[in-house]
């Protein structure tokens, strides 16, 4: 496996591994401190694919002002033997420097891609104002460096994957979107970088949120259809967390839905206290 992190060196690598190899390329975009949720997907794209790249950037222009870009946990080594152990044919771990431009730097701003007011303006795109164009902006950006054919992402973060799925359609990337199941710890507690940020008792909270979850989908699959009766059964398990939103939307548009007739999605954002800050998760089930 090689560790690249410059733009132009990752081109002309790829371009060399695809002469000599063939066939199809697939990307798993994250932001490291990989855990075994990332993993899935990797193995996900080294099953379906020949050459396999691993990107690890912590997007700057995904992070709101008062977000946890300067904490967020950086740990390329170790996520450079997971990778390794995958077979992975090149990790992609560039600095800021690497991917924007000095104007950037200058003028905190860069081309942006701006998804449709109302699929960013609800759920985590309404506390988290620009971070889906933050996201669809880089998701871009590493689709025409690695040139791929496959870009894997995980379920857990739902209304992401609806929109880059919505942003390929709109603008034409010949890409093929692969959408992975949420890898769960034992305890059903979704994986999630942001997890190490839990101390003990936050991490007991924390396991509400899909407790939360699983108590609407056994409802459901007992025959209750009406979202406001699943979400307030959801609420009332969801204990010592702050609740940012508790939804029911549609999986085909992401809106909401009264009562469910066909395939939805429960979506939970909460924040859990731990050690005196507040530490942001999200989770969802389908139904
Ligand atoms: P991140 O590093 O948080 O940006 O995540 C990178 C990719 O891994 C995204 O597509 C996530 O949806 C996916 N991912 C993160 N956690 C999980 C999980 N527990 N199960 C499945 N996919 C995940």
């Amino acid at each position: 496996m090689k560790i690249i992190s410059n733009v132009n060196e990752l081109r002309n690598e790829i371009k060399a591994l695809k002469t000599s190899k063939g066939g199809t390329v697939g990307l798993v975009p994250t932001m490291g401190a990989l855990h075994q949720g990332h993993i899935s997907l990797v193995k996900k794209a080294r099953q379906q694919n020949e050459i396999v790249i691993v990107s690890v950037f912590v997007n700057p222009t995904q992070f709101g002002p008062n977000e946890d870009y300067d904490k967020y946990p950086r740990t390329l080594e170790e996520d450079a033997k997971l990778c390794e152990e995958e077979n992975v044919d090149f990790l992609f771990a560039p600095s800021p420097r690497d991917i924007y431009d000095e104007y950037y730097f200058k003028n905190k701003e860069t081309t942006l891609i701006c998804p449709p007011y109302d699929v960013v303006n609800k759920l985590c795109g309404k506390s988290r104002p620009g971070h889906f164009d933050g996201v669809c902006t880089i998701v871009a950006k590493l689709f025409n460096i690695t040139k791929c054919d496959r870009a894997y992402f995980g379920k857990k973060d739902a209304q992401q994957l609806f929109i880059i799925q919505k942003m390929v359609k709109d603008l034409n990337f010949d890409i093929e979107i692969i959408g992975c199941p949420i890898v769960r710890e034992a305890d059903n507690l979704a994986m999630s970088s942001r997890n190490t940020y839990l101390d003990d008792s936050a991490r007991a909270d924390a396991l509400n949120i899909s407790k939360a979850l699983f108590c609407a989908k056994e409802l459901f699959d007992k025959g209750v259809k009406d979202s406001a009766i699943l979400i307030d059964t959801a609420l009332a398990v969801a204990k010592n967390i702050e609740v940012e939103y508790a939804e029911i939307v549609s999986m085909n548009t992401f809106e909401k839905v009264d009562t469910i007739e066909n395939k939805a999605l429960m979506l939970i954002a909460a924040r859990v206290n731990s050690n005196g800050s507040m530490v942001r998760l999200i989770d969802n089930i389908e139904l």
